[in-house]
């Protein structure tokens, strides 16, 4: 769970840090989104900084990982509450979704598969408002 006091971070992940949570909830940046804003900033960090960084604000539980199919690279976004994502096949645009499975729901799968659901992604596809507009 994510608890309020953040630990001490090294400057460099503490920049990474910033500029994801800068970016706001429903801004997913690509690790090269990341690197160009960090390298403004600090021309000195490099690229597996970047990469070093965001994989330890992951397991600290800082950041999310996004993997949505068809995106070229995973992006990042700050923490916070379960959503589901939409993903446009025309401009590639990641918007986020108010939505969750319920855990009723995947409460029922599991006990049908006799597995444990650790974790769960929901990607919408389709055409962004804009798109489907032109
Ligand atoms: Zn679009
Ligand atoms: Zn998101």
């Amino acid at each position: 769970m994510a608890s309020s006091v953040k630990p001490k971070l090294p400057k460099n992940y503490q920049l990474i840090y910033d500029i994801v949570q800068a970016s706001g909830v429903g801004r997913h940046l690509t690790p090269s989104d990341i690197f160009t804003k960090a390298h403004k900033r600090r021309p000195g960090i490099g690229f597996s900084t970047v990469y070093r960084g965001l994989e330890r604000l992951r397991e600290l539980g800082l950041v999310s990982e996004l993997y949505v199919p068809g995106a070229d690279a995973a992006t990042y976004e700050p923490s916070g509450p379960r959503h589901a994502h939409f993903r446009c096949s025309a401009c590639g645009e990641i918007e986020d979704v108010a939505y969750a499975i319920p855990p009723r729901t995947l409460k029922t799968l599991a006990l049908q598969h006799g597995f444990k659901i650790a974790s769960e992604r929901v990607t919408f596809e389709g055409r962004c408002a804009a798109c489907a507009a032109s």
